[in-house]
């Protein structure tokens, strides 16, 4: 790394891009006017006045939802931007910071696949620094990757579909040296022995964390993502988002759920229960070469043949992942942990194929 690149600090204006900085956002009724939760008459949104539970608008700020994530959470209110799944929180990340055919992203492949979709869709660079073989970091190799026009760093921990975690003195590494901004995916760190890493957020002005209900929190289907920063930073992402991105439905969903957190730990403790069988049972598999130690709900394994391995499987009805065409995971499938009958019957099945 150069030494002018050191003597940079991070200036998240400079980060920006200009259009977004100059632009206004749209101002929704619901913006103009917030309601205190008495009686009014509303008639500033041209809904349908007639009551059945979902014919107002939403709150566009979604604010009984984020006071209960903050709380669970341990962050603040204003350092929290919700969107319809991490997906849209991760778009909004490249559409305010990255200029298309101008700027460029970090990706650490293997790793979601998502990344490198929303690079292309925004015309923006994917510089690919690859893991190690054994899927660890190669810090040196990201940092030579990084020049003027670098804006994000993603990383992925527990990474899918690797399943390992990123230790967390690489990560301070690029936090330290890297004035763009590094986003940690924690989409499974429900499933991790390792800490989140929200308790450092305030140490990090360069820090983003996105997080999902859509794993641990089983509601995949809702569509709710969260993207956690400093407030200058969501304030940037709030005023680019669109107005009505996390629905009514949704945000009553998400709350009832988040307010059933033991719940949520007696089903993550049990699917990490069902994890670890799981390995045990494939170690005794043949066709089974190498199990990766999983910090998340699932397993990356290696077997002789994963093409063939994987239409097996379908044809006794059970659906895995192949990631076969994956840098550095020939011949691997993953297997999402189900449920104790479902796993039984996944190595069942193993055991029948030859
Ligand atoms: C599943 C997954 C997500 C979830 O995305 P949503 O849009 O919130 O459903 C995010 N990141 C990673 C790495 C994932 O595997």
């Amino acid at each position: 790394m150069s030494v002018e690149k050191k003597s940079m600090s991070f200036n998240l204006n400079q980060l920006v891009r200009e259009n977004v900085k100059s632009m206004t956002p749209y101002s929704s009724a619901r913006d103009d006017y917030v309601s205190d939760g008495s009686e009014k008459i509303f008639l500033d949104a041209n809904e349908n006045p007639n009551e059945n539970g979902v014919n107002r608008y939403p709150d566009p700020q979604q604010r009984s939802l984020k006071a209960t994530l903050a709380t669970i959470k341990g962050v603040q209110q204003d350092c929290i931007l919700l969107g319809n799944g991490s997906d849209e929180v991760l778009d909004l990340l490249f559409r305010a910071f990255c200029e298309p055919s101008k700027d460029n992203v970090i990706t650490v492949p293997p790793t979601y696949g998502m990344y490198s979709v929303l690079a292309s869709l925004n015309n923006i660079e994917n510089r690919k620094v690859l893991l190690t073989p054994s899927f660890a970091l190669n810090v040196k190799a990201v940092l030579d990757a990084i020049d003027a026009n670098t804006k994000i760093i993603l990383l992925c921990s527990p990474n899918n579909p690797t399943g390992n975690c990123i230790p967390k003195d690489q990560i301070k590494e690029l936090l330290d040296h890297f004035h763009g901004l590094v986003v940690i995916d924690e989409a499974y760190i429900d499933f991790s022995t390792e800490e989140s890493w929200l308790g450092e957020l305030s140490n990090y002005k360069n820090l983003v964390i996105t997080q999902t209900l859509s794993k641990a929190y089983g509601m995949a289907a809702i569509r709710l993502g969260s993207c956690f920063a400093s407030k200058e930073i969501i304030q940037i992402l709030n005023k680019i988002k669109p107005p009505y991105n996390v629905n009514e439905l949704t945000q009553i969903k998400a709350k009832e759920r988040l307010q059933r957190k033991n719940e949520v730990a007696q089903e993550v403790a049990t699917i990490i229960e069902e994890r670890k069988k799981l390995e045990i049972a494939l170690k005794t598999i043949p066709l089974v070469q190498h199990i990766y130690p999983s910090e998340a709900n699932f397993l990356l394994i290696v077997v002789d043949d994963a093409n063939s391995r994987y239409k097996q499987l379908l044809d006794k009805g059970i659906i895995v992942r192949n990631r076969s065409e994956q840098p550095l995971c020939q011949n691997t499938l993953r297997f999402t942990v189900g449920t104790p009958a479902e796993n039984s019957s996944l190595i069942k099945a193993l055991k029948e194929l030859i």
